[in-house]
């Protein structure tokens, strides 16, 4: 992820500040909006008659009417995006955001000459209202920056974010195809046996964060204890969070550079189907608490990854219905759920198949993409490909 610290000047800090607010009052007032709307009733308003209400809002109100349209006319944006990703439910809905909480803004259709380097150590961004502000050059930009986000941490850190469309990876054309399952114990399962996990925080900083959390229990509301253990709970929660970033570009890179088709569940059908794995199928002691931690995080981490894997590999990640993937024996395609011995074992009851079970659903995943119907014996197929871009020439390689 590339971001870098934001060094802005005392007097470009409060036309951020303002930029900050503003970018929160207009998705406050979106947020508003959406909680009056409940099903059967006329639809809450769209991206087009918010900015319409924006205008209004713009006209009546200076503080507003003096601050950047771009700004609180991209938070709109983001807000209809949130809530696109909450019907998709791939997100939580939109909440209310608080002052000095996760603030920031984002500015899209940057140009070319936005972005430029002074010296060594130093580059320079232009945001619009504040003009060019300086960032420590920590690592190279990517090129061909379209958007990056202003944060204003709990720690009062500023960051930039430059934010990339990532060149598509080269196919290898060899014709294989792997399928891609996303688990609890392990973060994603490959149809080759893979078993991969996103790095979480080690065993000290774990403690560390223990230990700050309970200190923050303790600490007097608004005191400036309270302050400095928040930030330091921020700091250790963005190392966690630079970790799964860092883990999603380097296996999407590797995905995409090893199989010409990856096989991906299709999110916005299993969440139908299907609670978080392993509680309804095989609901085990400690599953479901389990599951309740690590599904954020997975959640997160894994629409991240699907998403840079269409990035990388356009037209080569097919979304596949997930029904039955975790019940079919990938040997003989007998369905059953007792073949689902647990969490993590599979073992089918018809042909005595072992395997481990999120890589089962992988090479399940990885069949149904290459075209074979897998069909479960007197039941109904697995679902087919959800997106229609067969690639027939590679995939019937195989
Ligand atoms: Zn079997």
């Amino acid at each position: 992820m590339s971001r870098y610290r934001l060094q802005p000047s005392p007097a470009q800090e409060r036309v951020l500040l303002e930029h900050c607010g503003h970018a929160r009052y207009v998705w406050n007032l979106a947020v508003e909006q959406h909680a009056h709307w409940k099903p059967g009733r006329r639809s809450a308003p769209g991206f087009a008659e918010q900015c319409r209400q924006l205008t209004e809002a713009r006209a009546e109100n200076e503080w507003l009417r003096t601050g950047s349209v771009v700004v609180q006319q991209q938070a709109l944006k983001d807000f209809a995006q949130a809530m696109a990703n909450f019907f998709g439910k791939t997100h939580k809905r939109p909440a209310w955001r608080r002052r000095g909480r996760g603030e920031g803004f984002r500015i899209v259709a940057v140009k070319a000459g936005d972005v430029r380097r002074l010296s060594r150590n130093v580059g320079e961004v232009r945001i619009p209202k504040v003009g060019w502000v300086r960032f420590r050059w920590s690592r190279a930009v990517p090129e061909g920056v379209k958007s990056y986000r202003v944060t204003h941490d709990a720690a009062g850190r500023w960051h930039v974010a430059f934010a990339v469309i990532p060149e598509p990876v080269p196919a290898p054309g060899t014709g294989e195809a792997a399928g891609v399952d996303r688990g609890v114990a392990v973060s994603a399962a490959l149809s080759t046996g893979e078993l991969l996990n996103v790095p979480g925080l080690r065993a000290g900083e774990k403690a560390r964060l223990l230990r700050l959390l309970r200190r923050l229990a303790r600490a007097e509301r608004g005191s400036n204890r309270r302050g400095r253990v928040k930030a330091a709970i921020a700091k250790v929660r963005a190392r966690e969070a630079d970790r799964r970033k860092d883990w999603v570009e380097k296996t999407s890179t590797d995905l995409a550079r090893r199989f010409d088709v990856i096989a991906v569940e299709d999110l916005k059908i299993s969440s139908m189907t299907r609670s978080a794995r392993g509680t309804r199928e095989a609901p085990g002691r400690g599953v479901r608490q389990k599951a309740g931690l690590n599904r954020g995080v997975l959640a997160a981490g894994w629409g991240r990854l699907v998403q840079r894997l269409e990035h990388k590999a356009p037209g080569r990640v097919q979304k596949i219905n997930p029904r039955y993937t975790s019940q079919t024996c990938n040997a003989c395609r007998h369905r059953a759920a007792e073949s689902r011995e647990s969490q993590s074992r599979f073992r089918c009851v018809a042909c005595g198949h072992q395997a481990h079970a999120d890589v089962n659903a992988a090479e399940n995943l990885r069949d149904t993409a290459a075209g074979h119907a897998v069909a479960a014996r007197g039941g109904l197929p697995l679902g087919g490909p959800a997106n229609r871009e067969p690639q027939r020439d590679l995939l019937l390689v195989r």
